[in-house]
């Protein structure tokens, strides 16, 4: 079994950078560009990620050795099966800006709940968000994660 590891703005961060590699290998012939080219895609692909396992890095790294766009795609598609979630949303009928994107869109409500040290049946946090109705959308905007990883982090304390 797979276990999801890639959140939805990391893995926007992979289709950005294969994007890169294939435009690259479209335009430019020169094998040391298209080496560099690589090299600082995967670089960007691994710091997107705070806590890699050596599996999930090997899994980042084949994306350097691909050439062709069947390969990407292909790639991009068994990356999938390791994406987590979205988490459950309400939507609210109400315009306003997105937590995680910051665009001015229709919004739904978003609750997280926080495990304390000490878990108890009342003992649990939640925390309201709004974010975007439509969060495929949502995604796709997603690739500066200030304001996700600031709320992330507010979760976890
Ligand atoms: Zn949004």
């Amino acid at each position: 079994m797979s276990k999801p590891f890639i959140k939805n703005h990391q893995y926007n961060v992979i289709k950005k950078q294969t994007e890169f590699i294939q435009n690259t290998l479209r335009n430019v012939a020169d094998r040391s560009v298209l080496s560099t080219v690589r090299y600082s895609a995967l670089t960007n692909i691994v710091e997107a990620f705070p806590d890699l396992t050596e599996d999930q890095q090997q899994m980042l790294e084949q994306i350097s050795a691909f050439e062709t766009a069947y390969d990407f795609q292909r790639y991009l598609g068994e990356l999938e099966s390791y994406l987590e979630s979205y988490p459950p949303i309400t939507p609210i009928n109400k315009k306003g800006y997105c937590l995680f994107c910051n665009r001015h869109h229709e919004l739904a409500f978003f609750l997280v709940k926080t495990k304390p040290a000490i878990p108890s049946p009342d003992n649990y946090a939640a925390i309201g968000q709004y974010v975007c109705m439509d969060n495929q959308v949502c995604n796709q905007s997603i690739t500066v994660t200030g304001s996700l990883e600031k709320f992330i982090l507010s979760v976890r304390k």
